[in-house]
């Protein structure tokens, strides 16, 4: 990069079947950062999209070529993936992260560059009032709680896209070279004085959520999908609903023999414990399988994305 010509903010937005959130999205977005009065870029990376996104991102890099970066994927490769080929390509001091269907509005961006200029090196959103289902609050607050039970990350909303790091902390992440990660635990964990602004959050302007309770699911395994351990990660979902139930039957089985009295000799009981013991073990095989196939794709070590071409001015 020539000396004097630094960018002084990277918007990075994944693109995965958005046609009905585009247009809206350059309509709104473009407008925010020219009135910044600072430099930027914005990298879309259009994650293997099947409609017609890949053509309005090609528009709109031929309506703003000097500003606007895309890397097209020769296939999805998850919303995660997307972000880090970004993140890996990223010209600019700050680097704010956003999701393509305007649920965080692109309006809030100066109040995140605002906080950095205080002296933050990561900011992340806080949705106020946040428009998903019931069923994604929950399952958010689950994993919310368990994470901060289980690690030393401290955030209020893991699942907020909208947020802003610091250079230093996005070369860390490109550096960890991390396969399995959830970009804003790990940027958390690398940053030095992070802090969180709440932030308003909007139905999804077009189109359904791409997450299914499946993809949902093991999104939360190790928070980014890749095909070659499911196997593994369904096998220890089956193992936890064996686990549930049995628990459940040895519940019933011992109220049953409190009230009735034992049966044939108390073997019922027995085979109530045993299936309970078995499906632990069980669970305990197929954590390990979840750990051994980390293993295997770090082993492995296969390239996590292709690209098929980027679209961009070179410097
Ligand atoms: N996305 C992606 N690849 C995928 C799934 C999603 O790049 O495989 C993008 C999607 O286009 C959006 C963002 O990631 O910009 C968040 O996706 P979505 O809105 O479906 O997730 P939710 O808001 O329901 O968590
Ligand atoms: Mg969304």
């Amino acid at each position: 990069m020539r000396e004097g010509t630094k960018i002084q903010v990277s918007v990075v937005i994944p693109v995965f079947n958005e046609e009905g959130n585009l247009p809206m999205l350059f309509s709104r977005l473009y407008p925010v950062l020219d009135a910044l009065d600072r430099s930027y870029e914005v990298i879309f990376t259009n994650d293997g999209s099947a409609d017609r996104s890949t053509d309005l991102l090609a528009a709109q890099h031929a309506a703003r070529p000097d500003v606007t970066r895309v890397i097209e994927f020769t296939a999805n490769y998850g919303q995660h993936m997307a972000v880090m080929a970004a993140l890996e390509r990223v010209r600019g001091e700050i680097i704010v992260t956003l999701d393509a269907d305007l649920q965080n509005p692109p309006e809030e961006i100066p109040a995140f560059l605002k906080k950095m200029d205080e002296g933050s090196d990561c900011v992340g959103g806080v949705r106020l009032d946040r428009k998903d289902s019931f069923f994604r609050r929950r399952m958010s607050q689950l994993i919310n709680s368990l994470r901060g039970r289980m690690t030393n990350i401290r955030m209020t909303d893991q699942g907020c896209m909208l947020r802003s790091y610091s250079r230093e902390v996005v070369d860390g992440i490109v550096r960890s070279g991390a396969i399995n990660t959830f970009i804003p635990a790990l940027a958390y964990s690398l940053a030095k004085t992070p802090t969180e602004i709440p932030i308003k959050h909007e139905e999804r302007h077009a189109g359904v959520s791409n997450y299914s309770l499946y993809r949902l699911i093991r999104l939360n395994f190790d928070l980014i999908t890749y095909f070659t351990t499911a196997p593994l990660q369904l096998f220890t979902i089956f193992a936890m609903a064996c686990s549930g139930g049995s628990f459940l039957l040895v519940v019933v089985l011992a109220a049953r023999r409190l009230k009735i009295g034992p049966e044939e000799g108390g073997i019922f009981t027995l085979f109530g414990i045993l299936f309970f013991l078995i499906s632990v073990c069980m669970v305990g095989i197929g954590l390990i399988g979840e750990y051994m196939g980390r293993t295997y794709q770090v082993v492995r070590n296969r390239a996590r994305y292709h690209i098929d071409h980027v679209l961009e001015v070179r410097e």
